[in-house]
């Protein structure tokens, strides 16, 4: 494929996640600026990163540490923030310190600690979001609504690390309008502590306008914009 093809695949793919995006805010009395967009360019390249933010996208998720770090070195230049949204293991903070912006995936106390000793080992504060798990699979990551609190507590006690909100992936088969209600309450509940914690990170390709309608402030997109993903295979 040509760079301008590529090109003219992701401004298309943006221009309908926009417009989705608009049609969401509309229907339910919001404005655009109240949210923001994080293009998810996991497993594609950095040339597509650079096409993103040529179009006017500041924001990028990555899920797999080795893979964005190379991807933020890259891209360096473009002035990005870079948030890490995939289950994080405590060894990978070291690293994550040095490029994320923020981490959407804070889940347990024991990467409360080791993100806390990276920052500040890397002179940088991070931003966390509290994962939450919607539903009762423990392989996707997160906290049980009623942990939420206490885990938020940690983080903003920990040096280094600054408590910016929430996240959560709506439940596989499940009601994502739902889920996204719960989890904007929780939100609510977290920032009446908190006000730095305005951020309730919800929304994929699937599911952005229940997303936007039930509460969301960033949607994490990738199908959408890029097209679909190979398997990863490790
Ligand atoms: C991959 C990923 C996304 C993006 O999903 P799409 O369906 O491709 O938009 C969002 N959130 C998380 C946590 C992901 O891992």
């Amino acid at each position: 494929m040509t760079e301008q093809t590529r090109h003219d695949e992701i401004a298309a793919g943006l221009a309908e996640v926009e417009e989705r995006i608009a049609d969401a805010c509309r229907a339910s009395g919001r404005s655009r600026d109240e949210i923001t967009l994080i293009a998810v360019t996991k497993t594609y390249p950095a040339s597509d990163v650079r096409v993103l933010a040529g179009l006017g996208v500041t924001d990028v998720g990555e899920n797999r540490d080795q893979e964005a770090a190379l991807k933020a070195r890259e891209c360096h230049d473009l002035g990005l923030t870079w948030h890490f949204i995939g289950q994080l293991q405590t060894n990978k903070a070291r690293s994550v310190a040095e490029y994320a912006d923020l981490v959407h995936s804070v889940d347990r106390s024991r990467l409360v600690a080791a993100l806390g000793r990276a920052a500040i080992a890397a002179g940088r504060e991070l931003g966390c979001l509290i994962q939450v798990a919607l539903d009762d699979d423990p392989t996707r990551g997160g906290v049980r609504p009623a942990d939420v609190l206490p885990l938020a507590e940690e983080v903003e006690r920990a040096e280094g690390l600054g408590l910016r909100g929430l996240m959560a992936v709506a439940p596989l088969g499940g009601d994502p309008g739902k889920a996204f209600t719960l989890l904007t309450e929780l939100a609510g509940a977290v920032r009446s502590r908190h006000p730095s914690a305005d951020i309730v990170s919800a929304g994929m390709s699937g599911d952005l306008v229940e997303a936007i309608v039930n509460g969301a402030t960033h949607l994490r997109i990738g199908t959408a914009l890029l097209g679909r993903r190979r398997p990863f295979v490790r």
